[in-house]
């Protein structure tokens, strides 16, 4: 085996190894050269308990190195490789922010930027991948306290490349403009980065398949708050079932922000009424934050 062969076998060793424990092996039997190499190219090993998992060889000491200094909540919906952590990014995780993470905006857009570029390449969705014209990944301010999330790409927004840029998106902006905000000011990205044919509602496959993207986004931009636009990005970003009359009016957290569910953009272009309840879920989040939207007229 060449040099490069050899430190691929022992990472998926020690990725394997890792994925026992996670499932709670702690020993497995000692296994010969030729066995583990069989290991490593064969995906599904059956454990045999025996040895302790540490006299196993050949884990590597060293970390592997990262792309990205942030969690990978599903790094297998990034990439095809296994998921890897490195010393550091387990040790972010081990121990819960209270405050936003200290990188600054250009190192936290260039790890966008990375993300960006395999969700361009994402094929996971085999359907979506065969009928968008491009990947929708997210715009706005990478360092934004705000970030938004929508429901998935329409027809314009699969044309032009960016996430709200059509009716919905048009209203979306007035909305931001009566917060006294700049669209700029703020992170936008969808439960899904590519359009569903004829506007369909996400699958929870495709949802699924898409949420690694979605946490990596979370997780560099970390926002002190999230707003869920509709019970599409309600339902997938907090796991609830409720219907988005029900999830209005309250704080949820997710990791370090705290999330507001609102009505849909979409909803309010046809239920005009319903924008009075939007506004509403403004003030309250922008009263958390202690600005009075009221005062500002
Ligand atoms: N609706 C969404 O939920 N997202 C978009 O990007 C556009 C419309």
């Amino acid at each position: 085996m060449n040099q490069d062969a050899k430190t691929r076998s022992q990472r998926a060793v020690r990725q394997l190894l890792e994925s026992w424990q996670r499932s709670g092996v702690t020993s497995v039997r000692k296994l010969d050269p030729a066995e583990l190499e069989s290991l490593v190219t064969a995906s599904v090993v059956e454990p045999v308990p025996e040895i302790p998992v540490q006299a196993v060889e050949p884990a590597t000491a060293t970390p592997i190195p990262q792309p990205l200094n942030v969690p990978q909540p599903q790094v297998s919906a990034m990439t095809e490789e296994p998921a890897q952590e490195s010393d550091q990014a387990r040790k972010e995780m081990s121990v819960p922010r209270t405050t936003k993470s200290k990188m600054n905006k250009g190192d936290r857009q260039a790890e966008l930027d990375i993300i960006a570029t395999q969700v361009s390449k994402c094929r996971k969705c085999p359907e979506l991948a065969e009928t968008r014209t491009q990947t929708v990944f997210g715009v706005g301010n990478p360092s934004a306290k705000i970030m938004f999330i929508g429901e998935a790409p329409g027809a314009d927004e699969d044309k032009l490349g960016e996430p709200f840029v059509g009716r919905a998106g048009k209203l979306l902006d007035k909305i931001i403009e009566a917060c006294q905000m700049k669209r700029s000011e703020i992170y936008i990205a969808n439960i899904l980065r590519c359009r569903p044919p004829g506007n369909r509602n996400p699958t929870d496959q495709e949802a699924s398949n898409c949420r690694g993207f979605l946490d990596a986004q979370i997780e560099i931009v970390d926002p002190d708050y999230i707003v869920c636009w509709g019970s599409v990005a309600a339902k997938n970003l907090l796991h609830s079932d409720l219907p988005i009359g029900k999830m209005r009016g309250d704080f949820y957290e997710y990791g370090r922000a705290k999330v507001v569910c609102t009505y849909h953009p979409s909803y309010l272009l046809r239920n005009p009424s319903a924008k009075k309840n939007v506004w509403d879920d403004m003030i309250f989040l922008f009263a958390d934050m202690g600005i009075d939207l009221k005062a500002q007229g």
